[in-house]
């Protein structure tokens, strides 16, 4: 097949629908409209929708004119809480909301493949089954629902990819084992007894307490993590007392944080001890303790042989691969990777126009090169839909 004159139609077509989206951004578990245009959309298509979710996800089917496996794409439509600082004819709508991680690119494709397929039918074997995923950028994220309500049940396997506006055209990012990771948040409430500065002996002192807390949860990945493993403590805020007022010993302190690791069960561990310590400080210094652990999303873990699908269409295509590693970053299609094996993989997009420093996600910069990055994600995702049939 010529994918470039083949894919022609649907390219103009992303790009277009990729800067409707773009305009029109909406917040996590609030995306109404984005769900309706895009349900319109497919059902302008010969499709099988599956209707038993809740929420704003379009779950359904490319049915195939051949036996053959169930391969799951998907593609998350979600924007951020920030407001965008471009000037682009078509720049957010929406006043504080702007689609600043690329999900809007996202849709666009998927939507595009599947168009794709339903117009090539021959070449789908069993079927494709299509999530578009609401709420990913915001916890406990939109996959965990979809899986607990069984939509990874009848699936053989997945894939997905995430623009990248920090790559170049041409690069992906890929690789083997975790992909990202594994997060938790702890947030610790100490109440201590506050007092006058010049007699602390008369007071239980809880910033007294949160220092040796932070002191030692941030020993533990060196004492408590096998050092081939990975994983990261950090304290985010420890928040106690008045500025300027140092005659005043405070009653209670509040400090938090994030626990991240690539392997889920180091994550699990960690957690574990976070709260342990935290208890076990705070009765040594005789102030009361309230650990909370919230659990974020799972590592996204690459299964090998679909590591090798995605790997053969970047050599087809000529993609290189700028970034093998993997990063402490979080994303829920995590959640599917739990229940079948999948592959992620990001598409390098960054938009050289908009200068020379590449402009992370989540900024109110953040932009990619769609006409030059779209036709890569179409193609790339219709050539990694074949390459695992031939598996
Ligand atoms: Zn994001
Ligand atoms: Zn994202």
């Amino acid at each position: 097949m010529d994918y470039k004159v083949e894919l022609k139609p649907y390219i103009e077509r992303a790009i277009e629908t990729r800067r409707y989206l773009h305009a029109h951004p909406e917040l996590s578990f609030k995306e109404e409209k984005t769900s309706a245009f895009l349900r319109e959309q497919l059902s302008a298509m010969d499709v099988e929708f599956e209707d038993k979710y809740e929420g704003y996800a379009i779950v359904g089917y490319v049915n195939g004119t051949q036996d053959g496996p169930t391969i799951m794409l998907r593609a998350d439509f979600d924007a951020l809480p920030v407001k965008e600082d471009n000037d682009l004819p078509y720049k957010s709508t929406c006043d504080g909301v702007m689609h600043a991680c690329g999900h809007d690119a996202h849709a666009a494709t998927l939507l595009e493949v599947v168009r794709f397929f339903c117009d090539h039918k021959d070449l789908v074997k069993g079927r494709i089954k299509f999530i578009f995923q609401d709420g990913e950028e915001l916890l406990p994220g939109g996959a965990v629902r979809l899986c607990e309500q069984g939509v990874m049940d009848n699936v053989d396997e997945s894939y997905a990819y995430h623009v990248a506006s920090l790559l170049p055209i041409g690069q992906v990012g890929l690789c083997r084992g975790a992909a990202t990771a594994a997060v938790g948040a702890y947030r610790i409430a100490i109440k201590g007894h506050g007092g006058h500065g010049g007699f602390p002996y008369l007071s239980k002192n809880p910033t007294t307490c949160a220092a040796a807390i932070t002191n030692a949860i941030n020993q533990l990945v060196t004492t408590h993590v096998d050092p081939l493993k990975s994983a990261v403590i950090t304290t985010a805020y420890i928040l106690a007392g008045t500025d300027n007022i140092p005659n005043v010993i405070p009653g209670e302190c509040v400090m938090g944080g994030n626990i991240r690791s690539l392997d889920n069960d180091v994550r699990a561990q960690l957690c574990e001890d976070v709260k342990r310590i935290a208890e076990g400080i705070c009765a040594a210094y005789e102030c009361e303790c309230d650990c909370k652990i919230l659990l974020g999303y799972p590592a996204t873990i690459i299964g090998d042989a679909q590591y090798d699908v995605m790997a053969a269409v970047c050599d087809d295509m000529g993609l290189v691969n700028g970034n093998d590693k993997p990063q402490m970053g979080a994303e829920d299609y995590a959640y599917f990777t739990l229940e079948k094996p999948c592959c992620y993989i990001q598409i390098g997009m960054n938009d050289e126009s908009a200068g020379p420093v590449p402009i992370p996600h989540h900024n109110a910069k953040f932009t990619i090169d769609d006409v030059r990055g779209l036709p890569i994600a179409i193609e790339f995702m219709i050539r990694t839909y074949l390459k695992a049939l031939e598996k």
